[in-house]
């Protein structure tokens, strides 16, 4: 068991991959709304959404459009598209988003000692 490091260092590896991004803007007022983050090109209607100014945690959305202005609720156009190399594979969304149910094992092998010391008394 000696390969904690091995295992978080995996992605340095790689080289990146290219991502689009584009900037949404309200037809209203013309604010910036945030971007959307897509891996393809023509933009899809889904893809990881960022609110501008920290209005909000990143998110994965499967339509764009749905979304509204923060400021006056008018809809959203992309205004920008723009090609960038990441590097980092979205880990802000994976911490996000915990892994629900499981107990972890450490515990889960301390309540069954439990248990089975609370059965041999019987
Ligand atoms: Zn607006």
């Amino acid at each position: 068991m000696r390969e904690p490091e091995s295992s978080s260092r995996g992605h340095e590896s790689t080289p990146g991959r290219t991502v689009y991004l584009a900037e949404l803007q309200c037809f209203l007022c013309g604010s910036l709304a945030g971007t959307i983050e897509s891996d393809r090109k023509p933009l899809p209607p889904y893809g990881i959404w960022r609110p501008a100014d920290g209005h909000g945690p990143a998110q994965r959305v499967a339509d764009w459009r749905s979304i509204r202005c923060q400021r006056c609720g008018g809809a959203l156009y992309t205004e920008t598209l723009e090609a960038v190399i990441r590097h980092d594979d979205n880990e802000e969304l994976r911490k996000e988003a915990p892994r629900r149910g499981r107990p972890p094992k450490w515990l889960v092998e301390e309540r069954r000692r439990q248990r089975e010391a609370a059965e041999s008394r019987i």
